[in-house]
This record gives C-alpha cells, sequence and structure tokens, in this order.
C-alpha cells in the first residue's frame, strides 16, 4: 500500500559509474531503517538463542519474521488476538515478513502447484494446507509486519528455462492479486522480481514488477546455487533497469559479509539470511581476515578475546578458551554469545560500508572490505555498466 513506506536515498551513486551503491532511509510504520541494511532472521518470532534487547544491542534495526512458520505454529490468527506479532515477540521496532512462497516450496512436502496457489503439507506434522496470493497477503496482514512481500512462486536458479519462464510469468500474476488483496494503510507492500538466471526473463520479469505499485522491490531467485559470477552479472543486468526507480531494492537471502559487500556495489540496499546466526551455532565465529572455528583444540588455552576491538558481550567480557569450553560442554550460553559475536560484525561491516558510501570512497575501499569480509578469492568485481 503506496505511503506505508518513505525511501529516500541519502547518498547517490557516483555519476562515473564506479559504483552502484547508495545510501538511504527507509520510513516504516515502527521506524526508520538506514540502507544498505542487513535483516537478522527470526524464523520462530525469535532470532534463534538471543532476546529481543540482545538482538539490538547487536546493531539491528529490522528484522525478517517467516510466515510460513508462524502461519503453521503458533497461527497468525493467535498472534493477531494477542496484538500481532509486534507485541507478541516483544520486538518494537521494524519488521518484515516473507511471503512464505520460498518456504512452501523448499519445506513442504508434497507441494502440488496450480495457477490458484500452492497446495503443501506441513513439515511439523504432515497437515494439509493451502496458500494463495490472497491468503499470503491476509496472513501477514494479520502478523502486522512492517514490510508485507507478495506471494511468488521461487525455483532454483539451475532449473530447466521452461521452468524458470512458467513459475516467473505466474509469480507475475501473483504479484496482480497480492497487490489487489492487500488491504492494510500501516503495511508497506514489496513485490518480488524472479527470471532465474535467464537475461531475458530476469529482465522480462524487472520490468513487470517495476511497473507495479509495489512499495519495494525484492530480487527474489538468487542466493541459491548459482555462482557468485552468475549472481553479479544478474545484478548487473536487473539493477541498471531499476536506475531511476525510486523504491528500495531487497536481495531475499544473503548472508556471507562477502557477498553482501558485492551486491550492495551493485546497487541492492536490502538483505536478509540465516546464515551469520547459523554458522554461530556451529562454532563459527566472523572475525576480520576470516572465520574463526570455536571447536578448533587450539582455542581451549587461548585467553584472548574472540575480536579484540569487538563490542559485543561475548568479546567484552570472555576469552576464546571459555567459549571452546562452553562449545564442547553443549552449554547454551555458548550458542546465544556465538550468535551475538556473528550479528553484530555482520552489522558493523554494514554500518562501515555505509560510511565507505557516504564519504564517496567505496570504490576505493573495496580491497580492504573484501578483506575484512575474509574473501579469499574473488575477482576485480568491477560493477558492469549496462
Ligand atoms: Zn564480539
Amino acid at each position: 500500500m503506496p505511503g506505508a513506506a518513505r525511501f529516500a536515498v541519502e547518498t547517490p551513486p557516483p555519476a562515473d559509474g564506479s559504483t552502484r551503491a547508495r545510501t538511504g532511509l527507509l520510513e516504516l510504520n515502527h521506524g526508520v531503517v538506514e540502507t544498505p541494511q542487513f535483516m537478522p532472521v527470526g524464523t520462530n518470532a525469535t532470532v534463534k538463542a538471543l532476546d529481543p534487547d540482545e538482538v539490538a544491542a547487536a546493531g539491528a534495526t529490522i528484522i525478517l519474521a517467516n510466515t510460513y512458520h508462524l502461519y503453521l505454529r503458533p497461527g497468525h490468527e493467535r498472534i493477531e488476538r494477542f496484538g500481532g506479532l509486534h507485541r507478541f515477540m516483544g520486538w518494537n521496532r521494524p519488521i518484515l515478513t516473507d511471503s512464505g512462497g520460498f518456504q512452501v516450496v523448499s519445506l513442504g512436502d508434497l507441494r502440488m502447484v496450480d495457477e490458484d496457489g500452492v497446495t503443501f503439507r506441513s513439515h511439523i506434522d504432515g497437515s494439509t494446507h493451502r496458500f494463495t496470493p490472497e491468503h499470503a497477503i491476509a496472513v501477514q496482514e494479520s502478523l502486522g509486519s512492517d514490510v508485507a512481500v507478495a506471494f511468488d512462486q521461487p525455483v532454483v536458479p539451475s532449473s530447466p528455462r521452461a521452468v524458470v519462464a512458467d513459475a516467473t510469468a505466474r509469480t507475475h500474476r501473483w504479484a496482480e492479486r497480492s497487490l489487489a488483496a492487500h488491504k492494510r494503510t500501516d503495511q508497506a507492500l514489496f513485490g518480488i522480481v524472479q527470471g532465474g538466471l535467464d537475461p531475458d526473463l530476469r529482465a522480462e520479469s524487472t520490468r513487470v514488477i517495476a511497473r507495479l505499485p509495489f512499495d519495494g522491490i525484492c530480487i527474489g531467485g538468487l542466493a541459491g546455487d548459482e555462482t557468485p559470477e552468475q549472481r553479479d552479472a544478474t545484478l548487473d543486468l536487473a539493477v541498471p533497469l531499476l536506475h531511476d526507480d525510486p523504491r528500495p531494492r531487497y536481495l531475499m537471502g544473503l548472508g556471507s559479509p562477502a557477498d553482501l559487500l558485492e551486491a550492495v556495489h551493485r546497487g541492492v540496499d536490502l538483505f536478509d539470511s540465516v546464515l551469520p546466526a547459523r554458522v554461530a551455532r556451529n562454532g563459527q565465529l566472523w572475525i576480520p581476515g576470516g572465520r574463526l572455528n570455536i571447536r578448533n583444540q587450539r582455542h581451549l588455552d587461548d585467553d584472548t578475546p574472540v575480536q579484540d576491538d569487538c563490542p559485543c558481550p561475548l568479546c567484552r567480557r570472555f576469552s576464546r578458551a571459555y567459549l571452546a569450553h562452553l562449545f564442547r560442554a553443549d552449554e547454551l550460553l555458548g550458542y546465544r554469545l556465538a550468535t551475538c559475536h556473528n550479528l553484530t560484525f555482520t552489522l558493523d561491516f554494514m554500518a562501515r560500508i555505509r560510511a565507505a558510501i557516504q564519504a564517496g570512497t567505496l570504490p576505493a575501499s573495496m580491497p580492504e572490505l573484501r578483506l575484512r569480509a575474509g574473501r579469499s578469492s574473488g575477482g576485480a568485481g568491477a560493477v558492469k555498466s549496462a
């Protein structure tokens, strides 16, 4: 619904074409989000292992919650009865809900896609459910997120062209139905571009979705099984088509610092991923220059913090030796502290990227930022003009 989101570009890309990166302010019902920005994922109305104060302390200003999961459990109607998702989970800042399309296709068993919607079985108890564009919007309106997302049919990037073409055309029809169904005036609605890796389909999908009155443009169908080069090429094709478009661009599902940097460079404003939290729970700590595996034997005798200059609760107070012990003992505090650290690192990295864009130094800072992100390989990474 136009009006529930206001996006203003603060630092536009330079005219010399050296980068498409920009900074902006996205004003939503529950607050203002500085872009480029990363959204931690709260799948079940919680960012796993953290309470909302810890999520905010890590630097998060907006989180993503999963419509599919909350619809199945505890149920969107129950959340609505309790005053909506913000109140239910104790998070008073912006929330974006996805449409459920990705989970229906990737998690739902025995899914059947037809023109009207998708029938699937719950991954929790095997019960049968049906999502249509109208229903996906109704569920998100019940949840009361700041940003809802149109129902789409994602496919893995490497799917055959005919499969991508069929799903992309259906996504366009479902985008119009999602728009028609959306009524809440205090909730923004983003549309999703599909088209896989095929240049013609991707370009057509970008044009079709950009013609519709959404509040933002999601770039879907990436962060799958494509190579970084294929992803870069897709962004180099799609983002220039949105050059004069005043709305935020959101690449769904991307999460490693190195990948975030390259996508910002190519003009993306918003991201989400479970990755920083998931790898943290596996004992992988992100630090400047790479990863530290806290399960490694050598950390058991290391009295230094995980990262010297990190303001997170882990690094301020505890040693690598202590965290290594917690992980070996399967202590819950270990998962919580490691998650705090990786989210702090990721959100601080985004702040560094924004500062470089604002200073006009992003192209010159790319080598240093790539180093910090731990990108061990990768080409020149220049933005291709299109
Ligand atoms: Zn830390």
